[in-house]
């Protein structure tokens, strides 16, 4: 679930959808009828109840039974009695796996995998992560038009009278890390710095 909301973050969200003929183009229509309800799992609900009804699968310690500490077995009862109420309404929802949305999809320039993004409807940027390296991207939301930046910075070779540049991802910057140069063939390192500041 945490991976498809990182792909469409309305997910888990209850979703209706209602269908009705237009009289007009552009315009609403005046006879909507109800298609149905889907009442998706959210990732709280699976979160919460994973902690809690997972705490039942251990054993307690010897330690937990001298000081009397033992399941709660109505306390069970009772939590999965309302977990399968909230079953119960997400497998009766007349619809499911609908998506209204516009997406956009991109190789990620990494490791190759595909990276599918659901667009903003509103603001005009977004940020996507790769489901298998983790790099990071910004999207540009031009009209039609999408735009995928690598979420990058330029790093300047460690010798002086280099210009070399090379592009790293900015999860790669980590201190301790080294590249190559391919202008000097200079290993550099990245690590802190301290400088002093222009307005003191
Ligand atoms: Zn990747
Ligand atoms: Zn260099």
């Amino acid at each position: 679930m945490s991976a498809l909301l990182d792909i469409d973050p309305l997910a888990d969200a209850e979703r209706t959808i209602s269908a009705g003929r237009q009289s007009e183009k552009g315009k609403a229509s005046d006879e909507m009828r109800l298609l149905g309800t889907d009442t998706p799992l959210t990732l709280k609900t699976l979160k919460t109840q994973y902690d809690a009804i997972g705490s039942f699968l251990h054993q307690p310690t010897l330690g937990m039974l001298d000081r009397g500490m033992h399941h709660d077995a109505e306390a069970l009862r009772s939590r999965l009695k309302r977990l399968l109420s909230q079953l119960d309404a997400t497998l009766a929802s007349k619809i499911f796996n609908f998506t209204v949305g516009r997406f956009s999809t991109c190789t990620c320039g990494r490791c190759g995998v595909p990276i599918r993004r659901r667009l903003p409807r509103e603001e005009e940027s977004t940020t996507a992560k790769c489901p298998e390296c983790s790099a990071g991207y910004i999207l540009t939301v031009e009209g039609d038009g999408v735009t995928w930046s690598a979420d990058d910075v330029e790093l300047q070779c460690a010798t002086s009278d280099c210009d070399g540049v090379i592009v790293a991802f900015s999860d790669e910057v980590v201190p301790g890390r080294s590249f190559v140069c391919t202008q000097c063939g200079q290993r550099s390192v990245i690590g802190l710095g301290v400088w002093a500041a222009s307005d003191a």
